[in-house]
């Protein structure tokens, strides 16, 4: 599989401005670019069916930039609203009717050490074009995944609730396996041996139409796209049980499918070489993607709050 084209929108938000991409550069010593201390955000704008462009729940979004960069004791030195504006400002900007947004906050320069308290904390958005993550089969037909050599950070060494930098170095690791065993995607453990996550997506398995994903308490990133399946789900009427599962449990359900604001829904078809369910997209699957995309487009009555006109 390769990479998604990349298509950049021609300015960023830093620190209150737009200005041109190739000006919006980071020194050396800035302490994020030493340490990975930081925190982002990915997000999606979407064309809606009536034209119109709209980012999928940019508040929740920006909300967790916030939490992430609380959890570290990092102070941003712009509102929520700020930067839920300067979302709005790029994506205007950018001349695209969909695209990827991509906040930062990171510390700049200052002092060097570890116990650094001082620097300065900058916030940016950036955005670019992003086709389907996991390919455009991977979303019709399913992808291939491994379960990891590597495992999913334990609570007790990082903060895993937290979309932070540094700790996206198990991910790539991960991530970097799986490609090279031939596969698009890795599925990590937690420190148990139970299922928890994927590279940088949520993992859901369906049996005998009742849906399964770890809960909230396992260590996962509290995925929004995760959140949405299960409204989106229980508003169809499926039941949804937020429980842990083992590597035996996936390798036999009937259905696998990952979550993200990147991978959105996609199928899951295949897991170190055994085929799930009948090895190519199911029907609950299927109907998940069909809602899902319908919401994004502004066509789910239902769930039109979750969407930010820009
Ligand atoms: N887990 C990890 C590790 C991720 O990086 C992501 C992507 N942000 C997700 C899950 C999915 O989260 P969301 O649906 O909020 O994009």
């Amino acid at each position: 599989m390769v990479e998604p084209e990349f298509k950049k929108a021609p300015k960023v938000w830093l620190d209150g401005k737009l200005i041109p991409w190739e000006e919006a550069n980071v020194h050396l010593g800035s302490h994020t670019v030493q340490y990975g201390l930081g925190v982002f955000e990915g997000i999606r704008a979407y064309k809606q069916d009536d034209g119109s462009t709209a980012i999928f729940r940019l508040q929740e979004h920006i909300q967790r930039l916030f939490s992430s960069a609380h959890i570290l004791g990092m102070e941003l030195p712009v509102t929520e609203e700020a930067v839920i504006e300067a979302c709005c400002q790029v994506v205007r900007s950018s001349g695209m009717d969909s695209c990827y947004l991509r906040p930062t906050a990171f510390y700049g320069q200052g002092q060097m050490g570890l116990g650094a308290l001082n620097n300065p904390v900058h916030v940016a958005v950036a955005a670019w074009a992003w086709g389907r993550y996991l390919g455009d089969e991977g979303m019709r037909k399913g992808t291939r995944a491994h379960v990891s050599s590597w495992q999913r950070m334990s609570a007790k060494s990082f903060l895993v609730k937290g979309k932070v930098t540094g700790q996206y170095v198990n991910s790539i690791l991960a991530k970097r396996e799986a490609r090279a065993a031939g596969c698009d995607e890795a599925i990590l453990l937690d420190e148990f041996g139970l299922v928890a996550e994927a590279s940088g997506e949520n993992i859901f398995i369906v049996e005998k139409n009742v849906i399964f994903t770890p809960p909230r308490s396992a260590p996962i990133l509290d995925g929004i796209t995760r959140d949405a399946i299960i409204h989106l789900a229980r508003d169809m009427g499926y039941t949804v049980v937020e429980q842990s599962f083992t590597r035996g449990t996936l390798y036999c359900a009937d259905e696998c499918f990952f979550t993200g604001t990147a991978a959105e829904v996609t199928p899951v078809r295949e897991v170190d070489g055994r085929a799930i369910g009948k090895g190519e997209r199911g029907p609950v699957t299927a109907a998940l993607q069909d809602s899902f995309f319908k919401t994004v487009r502004g066509s789910n009555p239902r769930r039109l709050s979750w969407l930010t006109k820009v």
